[in-house]
């Protein structure tokens, strides 16, 4: 399944990225989408003081902390990269929201007192402002950027601002194979659909895959009639194993052939 991945970016200083960052997940997830988040952090997470610090000193590759609540994995080598992160996500999220990284070319959302806030942002693939700056017309004038102004608390505004951007960018990744799985005779006309607001670009079955194949690191392109072969071929075998559980929500499954 494809994420669409959006950073919330702005000065280091206390401007309201975390508020604005919880609001969009908030709605996001009343909306039944189902969301990641990532915040960029300086320095380190870990301490000398902790116990994984010093697994990880030991040599361990990778560590975990497990409490009643939640789950911690760090990596001796972390990816060094948003994106290397971003490939170790679970593939059914609908959205990643990036507090932080400021220079990617993501799609965006700034956060800002005023205009100087803006400098060293890069300023490509804007959705909204939001922000202090908001209620300052004098610092958007000196902006000069056709861009939606949003406040902080308008989440379902944003959040409509991000699905119609979605939406746009998934209807130009449609695979074009016009395999009919979506209920309509091809790419085209789901596009066209969406367009004019009456279907989601998310029937395509094809880019939203609910089966997974990828080789080497390179994901496999499935019409809908071939995942279905790929599910009920694995499933009559999970079901023939023990210790199995009645309810299956997801399989994962990887095959090392070296
Ligand atoms: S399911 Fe996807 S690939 Fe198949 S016709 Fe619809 S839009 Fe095209």
């Amino acid at each position: 399944m494809r994420s669409y991945v959006v950073c919330v970016v702005g000065p280091k200083r206390n401007v309201g990225k975390t508020t604005l960052v919880e609001g969009l997940v908030k709605n996001l997830t009343e909306r039944g989408f189902h969301v990641g988040t990532v915040k960029h952090v300086h320095g380190t997470f870990d301490s000398p003081k902790k116990d994984t610090w010093k697994h990880i000193q030991a040599g361990a590759l990778i560590t975990g902390v497990i409490t009643e609540s939640e789950s911690v994995t760090i990596w001796n080598k972390p990816p060094q990269t948003l994106e290397a992160l971003l490939n170790k996500f679970p593939r059914n999220l609908d959205y990643v929201i990036v507090e932080g990284f400021r220079k990617m070319v993501h799609p965006k959302i700034i956060v800002a007192d005023a205009a100087e806030d803006l400098e060293n942002i890069n300023l490509e693939n804007l959705i909204a402002i939001s922000g202090r700056i908001v209620e300052k017309p004098e610092e958007l004038k000196k902006l000069d950027l056709d861009v939606p102004v949003v406040k902080i608390n308008e989440g379902e505004k944003l959040v409509n601002l991000l699905e119609s951007r979605a939406q746009t960018i998934f209807v130009n990744q449609l695979p074009g194979i016009d395999c009919k799985s979506c209920g309509y005779d091809s790419c085209e006309d789901l596009a066209r659909a969406v367009s004019a607001g009456e279907a989601d670009v998310r029937q395509c079955i094809t880019l939203f895959t609910k089966v997974d194949l990828s080789i080497d690191g390179k994901n496999i392109v499935m019409k809908g009639f071939v995942q279905d072969l790929f599910k009920a071929v694995v499933m009559g075998v999970v079901k023939e194993l023990k210790a199995v559980p009645e309810k299956i929500r997801e399989i994962d499954l990887q095959i090392r052939l070296e």
